[in-house]
């Protein structure tokens, strides 16, 4: 049996890219905005049915850029349950992350619980569709109204994702993609922001290029995050097949459902039926009373069968050592219980349903 890692990058034919990539020997451009840089960016607003796509290198340049832009001072109310780059960039650009905890049903930012974290010092909300399920939008939002909060979603797992029957790029103020090479997305490695207000364009654009608003000014102390050509032409023909994809993974998505619904003890993440997914993850929660075996046993029931899941999110981001001085995870109990019994298991468009089938056979003790 071949190893069967968590996830798998999606490649269009080497003749697709091939042919995608030869105009860039002829312009001689490599980055700095060029032609598939510019293309790419016009795709992404229509696909994404937005009004502005600002590409960067990585999402994680990508959302610090876009705080850094909205001109932001203060504390920002985040989740704990999520990758390390949420937090690193509210860190980044300088502003102080308020963790608020998650729900038990989806496990994204619990928004019952953000008004009694709120203070004079508050000027964000940091949300995050994790695992590709969206945030409560319409609650996160009218909150924002209510206290004059700008809201940037960390959309990093939720491309084509829709909810309310409108793109998930479409709430808060700003939204960040990652494509990052195992994201359901990918460019190799790269991002984007998409926005309505087109007055930060030129800000993100700028800061991205080193502050640099003309070739002799410089207006702020910028970083480096452009997006290069040979990643713009991945994403051009990635992009060509994303629908095709997604059904893919829906399929393997559906099938862990199938053998895995009425196992007492394994619980899915409960995503309303509205919504139009794009099957980014499959996590599932093990309560060991119930099941028998607790996550890390599965974990490693499935690793010595060459089957490698991820804790994803464990730990949690207030129990790293970076974070753990300032911050007590006890303060967000749900976080906490599901970062320690959650396991997301193998998916993506081409693992098939016989390896889903026999993931869950080993789960299962079959
Ligand atoms: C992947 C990811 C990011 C960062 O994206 P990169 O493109 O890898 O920099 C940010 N937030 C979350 C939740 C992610 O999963």
């Amino acid at each position: 049996m071949n190893k069967i890692m968590v996830t798998q990058s999606s490649m269009p034919s080497v003749d697709e890219y091939i042919e995608e990539i030869k105009d860039i020997w002829d312009s001689k451009w490599l980055t700095n905005n060029g032609f598939k840089h510019q293309q790419l960016e016009k795709e992404l607003c229509k696909f994404l049915d937005v009004n502005n796509t600002t590409l960067f290198c990585n999402g994680h340049l990508a959302l610090l850029t876009v705080l850094k832009s909205l001109n932001l001072s203060g504390e920002v109310i985040t989740t704990p349950f999520t990758f390390a780059s949420t937090t690193h960039a509210i860190v980044q650009a300088g502003l102080k992350p308020i963790f608020c905890d998650i729900n038990p049903k989806d496990y994204t930012i619990d928004v019952n619980k953000i008004e009694n974290l709120i203070t004079p010092k508050t000027c964000a909300i940091v949300p995050v569709h994790v695992y590709g399920a969206p945030c409560d939008v319409d609650k996160i939002d009218a909150i924002a109204k209510k206290y004059n909060l700008k809201v940037i979603y960390d959309a990093a797992h939720a491309f084509g994702v829709e909810v309310n029957g409108k793109t998930i790029g479409n709430y808060g103020n700003a939204s960040m993609f990652s494509f990052h090479a195992t994201k359901v997305f990918n460019t190799i490695e790269g991002g984007a922001v998409v926005y309505n207000d087109s007055n930060l364009t030129d800000r993100m654009n700028s800061f991205k290029n080193f502050g640099l608003t003309s070739p002799e000014t410089v207006e702020e102390v910028g970083i480096n995050a452009k997006m290069n050509e040979f990643a713009a032409a991945m994403g051009l023909c990635n992009l060509k097949h994303i629908e095709e994809e997604i059904a893919k993974r829906k399929r393997v998505f559906e099938r862990y459902i199938q053998n895995l619904k009425d196992i007492p003890g394994i619980k899915f993440q409960n995503i309303d039926s509205s919504v139009k997914q794009n099957y980014a993850y499959f996590p599932i929660v093990i309560d060991k009373e119930k099941f028998g075996k607790n996550r890390d046993e599965v974990t490693s029931l499935l690793a010595d069968n060459n089957i490698f899941a991820r804790k994803y999110f464990y730990p949690l981001v207030n129990d790293f050592d970076c974070y753990k001085n300032d911050y007590n995870s006890n303060d967000t109990p749900v976080a906490k219980n599901i970062a320690e019994n959650v396991l997301t298991l193998p998916l993506y468009a081409d693992l098939s349903l016989e390896d889903v089938d026999h993931i869950c056979n080993i789960i299962l003790g079959r």
